[in-house]
Parts: structure tokens; C-alpha cells; sequence
């Protein structure tokens, strides 16, 4: 239910703080990677805790984490549906950033 406008308020920070676009700035200068696939390119800053229900949180660093667009971010931010949120996700993530690493040192 109006996924896209809430996705289109998440890129666009519409309804956002006038501090947003510089917290996610400051945020993705010291986080620059996906913390799932590790990309530093085409990147969004997702809340761990929505927007819509911890307002007050909006721009709490801890509460922010890398996750590259479209991909990650739909897939471990959002459990492939922009209308729910992952509360796991960065153990989600963290998983799959170690597997992949795993994979890789075997190959
Ligand atoms: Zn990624
Ligand atoms: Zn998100």
C-alpha cells in the first residue's frame, strides 16, 4: 500500500528533517559500502528502524546503516517488500558478507 510513495519519500527524503541530507552525507562518508555486497557505488542510507514509526530516530547514526540501492536495500532492508522493514538486518547482512567471503577465499 502506497509502497512507491513511501519509497519515493525514503530517496527523496520528502518528508524529512531539513538535518537529513546532511546526517546521510556525514554518514555515507564513514560508511561508503553496502554491509551486505561491500559496493561503495549507487548506495542509499536505509533506517533500521522506519521512518514511520521511530520518527525520532530519523537521524540517529545508530539507527543508519549502507545498503546498496535497489538490490540490498530491497532485499535485506526491506525483505523484498518496501511496505515492511528487516529489524535483522544487519545480522542479515553481516551473514551474508561473511558467506560470501567464505565462498571466495575457496576459489
Ligand atoms: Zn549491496
Ligand atoms: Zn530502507
Amino acid at each position: 500500500m502506497f509502497s512507491w510513495l513511501r519509497r519515493t519519500a525514503e530517496l527523496f527524503g520528502a518528508p524529512r528533517s531539513g538535518k537529513w541530507p546532511r546526517v546521510r552525507r556525514e554518514h555515507l562518508a564513514k560508511n561508503p559500502a553496502c554491509i551486505a555486497c561491500g559496493r561503495t557505488t549507487d548506495v542509499e542510507v536505509h533506517h533500521v528502524q522506519p521512518f514511520h514509526e521511530r520518527p525520532e530516530l530519523e537521524l540517529d547514526p545508530s539507527n543508519l546503516v549502507t545498503l546498496s540501492a535497489d538490490h540490498c536495500h530491497f532485499v535485506f532492508g526491506h525483505c523484498l517488500n518496501w511496505a515492511t522493514s528487516n529489524p535483522r538486518v544487519r545480522e542479515d547482512a553481516a551473514a551474508y558478507r561473511r558467506r560470501i567471503d567464505e565462498v571466495r577465499s575457496t576459489n
